[in-house]
């Protein structure tokens, strides 16, 4: 068993809908049992938004998400010190995937963020909002100037930037405008599933150069094309891919589990849940990491990087 830190789990709809229901400590009733099964004793919550939600939606996902990791029985990382290696309970780091609802003030809605606990934050989802265009958007758009001023915001703070559903353009913009490392926190190799999600071997290169991230992502459609092959076994072959073309050291997970919202009825495959996110650190040894790089890619990567940059 190796310990994981997984760097995408969209845990903040999931409070918000179960909320809705009138449930209550839903981190401890639904997911911290299945992640501990799978030694996942790091999380990134992702509060997640596609495009449609405005700043006051965006505000009460990110506010339940805090409320909930404290008043729960995990840790909760907001610095270098909060990183512990040997903790027995599941430590969340709080994370936002696309800022759809900021479209003035830019400054003080990241501070705002900051404040309530926000470390990583991609600027935007797969569509095209104020700051930046996403994965489905026009290929000759990018970040705009207010995206540019995000990211300096970011980078003052010290928060970190996520890449992941960014399209090339905005990839390439945010690299060049960034003062520090960025991570891709849940995608895998184009080489090997062609696959707008995925990243060239040019943006894992520079991705890698810098000290930054990218975590593997378990969605079966982003590993292959062929369904025999949409496995863990698979999922570690990007990986390894990864570590040829820029070394192992930028390697970390993001599983982007689905299965809490999904009926997986159809989709089940060896690394859909939590609990068997030990098949893909075996899937890891397979393909010939030694035990030393799966640590490393297991946690160790991510350690390193948040040390440095949060
Ligand atoms: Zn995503």
């Amino acid at each position: 068993m190796t310990r994981v830190f997984d760097l995408h789990a969209d845990l903040g709809m999931n409070i918000i809908l179960k909320q809705e229901k009138n449930e209550t400590r839903i981190l401890e009733n639904y997911h911290i049992q299945p992640m501990l099964q799978g030694e996942v004793y790091y999380c990134a919550a992702a509060s997640f938004f596609d495009g449609s939600q405005n700043w006051k939606q965006m505000k009460e996902m990110i506010t339940e998400t805090r409320r909930e990791i404290e008043s729960s029985d995990c840790g909760w990382i907001r610095k270098p010190k909060d990183l512990d290696p040997e903790s027995d309970k599941v430590s969340f780091i709080m994370t936002v995937e696309g800022m759809c609802g900021i479209h003035s003030n830019p400054k003080e809605k990241i501070s705002w963020m900051y404040d309530q606990g926000v470390r990583i934050a991609s600027l935007v989802w797969n569509e095209t909002n104020d700051l930046a265009t996403g994965t489905a958007g026009d290929p000759a758009r990018g970040l705009t100037d207010k995206g540019r001023k995000v990211i300096r915001e970011m980078n003052r703070l010290h928060m970190i930037v996520d890449v992941s559903h960014a399209n090339e353009h905005t990839f390439w913009d945010i690299y060049n405008t960034s003062e520090r490392p960025v991570i891709a926190t849940h995608s895998n190799c184009r080489t090997l599933c062609e696959q707008p999600r995925n990243m060239t071997d040019e943006m894992i290169i520079a991705t890698a150069e810098r000290g930054g991230l990218i975590g593997m992502n378990s969605y079966r459609r982003f590993i292959s094309a062929d369904r025999k092959h949409q496995n863990a076994l698979a999922l570690a072959k990007h990986a390894k891919h990864i570590a040829d073309i820029a070394g192992h050291q930028c390697l970390a997970c993001g599983f982007d589990y689905l299965d809490y919202y999904r009926d997986m009825s159809k989709n089940k495959n060896d690394l859909y849940r939590a609990d068997q996110t030990q098949n893909f650190i075996k899937a890891l040894r397979e393909v010939g990491f030694t035990e030393d790089q799966v640590e490393d890619i297991g946690y160790r990567n991510v350690f390193r990087f948040l040390k440095d940059n949060m």
